[in-house]
């Protein structure tokens, strides 16, 4: 073969293959890779990938249905197939296939093994190179609604196992956003709400929550607010699309919030007509 996909057991030419739309790694990136070479048909560093694989997997709470043995043994016959010896590989695994929800599938759904290999030796490693320098900035643009939500899972599985309905994310003491959600304050009568700087998703809710609050004669302040006024807050209130608008009664075990009731009801009664309206 000139290229090869593979997926769960099916192969065939990369053009030629297709692969479920509900794979995780297609909505959430929720998936670990490896990549190295092939030369004359033999996978270089195999042993070495495989277990890093396992490793990255494992921290991702991801379960492998195969054994490492059983993983080589495929990969080595996949390369088998090609018409060169010498290839690129590249391997992932998916937490399975199941309909969009950031808390991990049922128990039953597998994990999904991938493989692309395609013809490739490594360059001449002699020639001098050229490059650039570039600020770290990887996992700081929550601001950008990216479909790599890793760090979402993992907070909302671990919500959910707490019995809990979100994660309310923090750096230091200060509070950004929810795993999938705005998070926001009401304090002395006023909703205090995190800037939408890099660290958090400017929320489509959140924006109707401040426009609602405007409406209502009630004071905006959107500065960054720390774990402590969250736990102090008069109410807490979390956002989205699919939610609207909710008030927190515990965070962490702790009772929160519950002293400005009438604050609340008036904002998620507002959110809830416009909401109701528009969709008549
Ligand atoms: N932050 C994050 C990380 C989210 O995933 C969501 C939900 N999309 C939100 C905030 C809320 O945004 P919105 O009100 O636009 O749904």
């Amino acid at each position: 073969m000139k290229n090869l996909g593979y997926y769960n057991g099916n192969f065939a030419e990369i053009d030629e293959m297709t692969i479920p739309m509900n794979d995780r790694a297609c909505y959430f990136g929720d998936g670990v890779y490896e990549a190295t070479m092939s030369r004359n048909y033999n996978i270089f560093a195999i042993d070495e990938h495989i277990d890093r694989l396992y490793n990255s997997a494992g921290l991702l709470r991801i379960e492998i249905s195969q054994t490492k043995e059983e993983m080589k043994a495929i990969l080595n016959e996949m390369v088998s197939k090609m018409d060169t010896g010498d290839n690129f590989i590249y391997w992932q695994i998916t937490r399975g296939t199941s309909m969009r929800n950031h808390v991990f599938p049922e128990k039953d759904v597998k994990a999904n093994l991938w493989i692309t290999i395609s013809p490739k030796k490594i360059p001449d490693i002699y020639k001098k190179i050229n490059l650039i320098t570039e600020e770290d900035t990887r996992f700081l643009h929550c601001n950008i609604k990216t479909i790599n939500l890793l760090p979402s899972v993992m907070a909302s599985q671990k919500a959910k196992e707490c019995g809990c309905d979100e994660a309310v994310l923090h750096r230091g003491e200060r509070v950004t956003e929810g795993s999938h959600s705005n998070v926001h304050i009401i304090k002395d009568g006023m909703l205090i709400t995190a800037p939408t700087d890099h660290l958090i998703l400017p929320g489509i809710t959140r924006a109707h929550i401040i426009k609602t609050c405007k409406k209502l004669n009630i004071a905006v302040d959107e500065t960054p607010f720390t774990l402590e006024e969250l736990m102090n807050a008069d109410e807490v209130l979390v956002s989205s699309s699919s939610t609207l608008c909710r008030g927190a009664q515990q965070i962490d075990g702790k009772n929160v919030g519950g002293k400005a009731p009438e604050i609340l009801k008036a904002i998620q009664d507002e959110i809830l007509r416009k909401y109701t309206e528009e969709t008549n």
